[in-house]
């Protein structure tokens, strides 16, 4: 008998709508890479952790949230053969009732997908916008 999954409700997703996004920002740079729709670690060359920033709105109808935005949201970004990516983005529970939800995200989701791959591309690159970020993360930590 196969495994039923399709109950269980998934803790992360891809966003293969947003591919396009990631098509421009590398145009400028000359390179192409296709999105890889099997969402699985086989095979991949190479992965990468990293946090995009986005919004979250509560499904459950009975909760009192109005929903949360997050500069946190954990992404892990893939390569695989062939000049083929895909991320995976992981979703969030409600604080107040527990709830996963997917997030809606902004451009972040596209810069870091594009800079990353960029990188695995070797191709020099400017100190990202964010790293003003990653400091404030750094001081804000400390
Ligand atoms: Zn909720």
């Amino acid at each position: 008998m196969p495994r039923k999954t399709s109950k269980q409700k998934k803790k992360w997703s891809m966003y293969p709508s947003l591919h396009s996004d990631i098509t421009d920002l590398l145009e400028e740079d000359g390179i192409t890479f296709g999105f890889y729709g099997n969402d699985t670690d086989t095979g991949a060359i190479r992965d990468y952790d990293t946090n995009i920033m986005g919004r979250f709105n509560c499904y459950n109808s009975t909760c009192k949230s109005d929903g949360w935005s997050s500069k946190m949201i954990a992404i892990t970004i893939r390569l695989y053969p062939g000049n083929k990516y895909n991320a995976r983005v992981y979703h969030q529970h409600c604080k107040a009732c527990k709830s996963i939800s997917r997030p809606v995200l902004d451009a972040s989701y596209a810069e870091r997908v594009a800079y990353r791959l960029r990188k695995w591309k070797g191709i020099a690159q400017e100190v990202p916008d964010h790293s003003e970020e990653i400091l404030l993360f750094s001081l804000l930590s400390e």
